[in-house]
């Protein structure tokens, strides 16, 4: 499922593809239940003529500014890619929307699963709820993490899952987070020390970094048709596999029924507690 680096990933592609300067023509739309709001028809006309302003990203969502004060909102859902490409070449598979460019070329939604999502709107954070601070933004320091998290006694990796904690983050990026600071995922928040919830700051940002830079050298190598799943973690995600750290097998857990990977030796249960 695309994350933070997936999404920031696919902005700096379409950016770099010349999206932005763009003008829309009428969309095509085969599964009308990808839009939102307004109504398909509604959608498609209020998409048609309108230039692209700029491309923006928050959480794990794409927000292009348009003409006339309007949003276009997208959300990748669990498999969705945007790929922009001529308009009279061979569309790849699974192609759900196209959304025509006035330079001969269109922008297509690939969504496999059909998990992705559409709005036009005049406030884009009508299509977010509650959204947490931006991770890679230099605003998210150790005491901002502090406050979000509020003392609250939830595991810390549910946690970190809910988007108005954290913006951005997933099951991949959670579990690194963890790993790197070596805090078990299964912790009550309200528990971390100081020190831990600093290790943790760090942890975030670290592995959102690594992996935001991994995939802007895959651009750079694989320009123009980058990869949009990269594997930038250090923790490994299969059973019978060893810590990269210390060799000892990873287990698997459930935490608000997401797999979750850790090192029993690297992120004891009992770390920090009083
Ligand atoms: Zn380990």
């Amino acid at each position: 499922m695309p994350e933070l680096p997936e999404v920031e990933n696919t902005r700096q592609y379409l950016i770099r593809s010349g999206l932005v300067g763009r003008q829309f023509g009428a969309p095509e739309i085969t599964w009308a239940r990808t839009v939102h709001e307004p109504s398909v028809g509604e959608f498609i006309e209020g998409v048609a003529g309108r230039r692209v302003a700029d491309l923006m990203r928050r959480g794990k969502y794409l927000i292009a500014p348009l003409d006339d004060e309007q949003y276009l909102v997208l959300h990748l859902g669990m498999t969705g890619r945007l790929r922009i490409h001529d308009s009279d070449s061979e569309p790849p598979p699974m192609v759900r929307h196209t959304f025509p460019l006035d330079d001969g070329r269109e922008m297509r939604f690939i969504d496999p699963r059909k998990f992705g999502h559409l709005w036009l709107l005049s406030d884009p954070s009508d299509a977010m709820s509650k959204m947490g601070p931006e991770p890679l933004e230099p605003a998210f320091t150790d005491e901002v993490l502090v406050e979000v998290l509020g003392g609250r006694k939830a595991p810390i990796k549910a946690l970190l899952l809910e988007q108005s904690v954290v913006a951005g983050l997933g099951n991949l990026y959670a579990d690194e987070a963890l790993f790197v600071s070596g805090i078990h995922p299964e912790r009550a928040a309200n528990t971390l020390t100081a020190s831990e919830l600093s290790r943790l700051h760090e942890g975030i940002v670290d592995a959102l970094t690594r992996s935001t830079n991994a995939y802007a050298a895959a651009r750079d190598a694989e320009w123009p048709d980058p990869p949009t799943a990269l594997s930038p973690w250090t923790i490994p995600r299969a059973a019978g596999l060893a810590c990269p750290r210390c060799s000892t097998e990873v287990q698997l857990l459930r935490v608000r029924n997401r797999s979750t990977w850790y090192c029993p030796s690297c992120q004891p249960s009992d770390a920090g507690a009083v």
